[in-house]
């Protein structure tokens, strides 16, 4: 393939990632977010530039090696009763710490890749994926990007994938590489986290005015969509009867039938401690019995609920 002068920063790509009704798939995370979720389970996904990563399990110690400490030109790097540790106000993300780290404790969470090299590495598992699955775009927020995003997927579509993005609706949706993206795109996934702005913007930095005016004109606008809408259960913000009633009758609108509930599972708060990152505490787990209320109410709305 001739090689774009695009570039994308990527976090991560997944093999295997089943999707229900959608087949065995390869998922491409982006880096770059707009919205702050307080239970962000990717952090490492929000911040657009690389950022270093420290899993000191994996530190063979500062008697043993060291070499860390040494290479850092900003001072960022100390021992404490042999523990390797990160000054963060002093890091400056240059990564040359990792280079001289020999068991992979340090690394940097994404690298810069363009469209091509990233649908050279999704083409290794081509065997599965063109047979019933796809590729899906994810992140961090896809259409923070929406000019490379639309370049993987139209890239994808010409090798015969199927193409699926996940989204938090938060994008310009007039701008016209916004609009390539979802004319690429065969699913999408559409996150509706809360119905009321004020809670909207507390738990995630944004109101969901413009999130909602999009999910809206995405249904009518882009019919060739599969537009499935999305909700994370998150206990304490927005699983009560009221707020569960409201986003099932949001859908409902837009003339959906199917509504995926997922359930915030909590076990991201050692990527928080890998990056240096506060992180918020809240319930782990619903009260007994609430997902089957919460499905009951969305099936009295008239819709179906796929749970994840
Ligand atoms: S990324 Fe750069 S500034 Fe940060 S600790 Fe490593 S060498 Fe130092
Ligand atoms: S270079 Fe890596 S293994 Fe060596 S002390 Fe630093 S973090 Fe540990």
């Amino acid at each position: 393939m001739s090689h774009s002068p695009l570039r994308c920063l990527v976090s991560g790509i997944q093999h295997f990632s089943p999707c229900v009704g959608h087949g065995l798939r390869t998922t491409i995370f982006l880096a770059g977010c707009p919205l702050r979720c307080f239970w962000c389970c990717n952090p490492e996904c929000r911040i657009n530039r690389p950022v270093l990563v420290c899993n000191m399990e994996k530190c063979i110690g500062r008697h043993a090696c060291g070499h860390c400490m040494d290479a850092c030109p900003n001072s960022a790097i100390y021992s404490s009763k042999n523990v390797i540790r990160v000054a963060r106000d002093r890091c400056r993300n240059c990564g040359a710490c990792v280079s001289r780290c020999p068991s992979g404790a340090l690394f940097m969470s994404g690298r810069s890749m363009s469209p091509e090299e990233i649908m050279e590495d999704v083409m290794k598992d081509k065997d599965y994926i063109m047979n019933g699955g796809g590729v899906t775009l994810s992140g961090g927020e896809p259409m923070m990007h929406p000019q490379e995003s639309a370049e993987i997927l139209r890239l994808a579509h010409s090798l015969g994938l199927h193409t699926a993005m996940e989204t938090c609706g938060f994008f310009d949706l007039d701008a016209p590489a916004a609009i390539a993206a979802l004319q690429e795109t065969d699913l999408l996934f559409f996150d509706i986290k809360h119905s009321d702005p004020l809670i909207h913007r507390r738990g995630t930095g944004v109101d969901n005015s413009r999130i909602l005016c999009n999910f809206e004109r995405i249904s009518v606008e882009f019919p060739h969509l599969e537009l499935h809408s999305r909700t994370l259960i998150v206990p304490g913000f927005n699983d009560d009867d009221a707020t569960m009633r409201n986003i099932a009758r949001i859908v409902k609108r837009t003339g959906s039938f199917l509504h995926i509930l997922e359930v915030y599972s909590g076990i991201c708060q050692d990527k928080y401690a890998q990056l240096g990152m506060p992180f918020s505490q809240f319930p782990a787990s619903l009260a007994q019995g609430r997902m089957e209320a919460i499905m009951d109410i969305f099936q009295e709305e008239g819709l179906s609920v796929e749970l994840h």
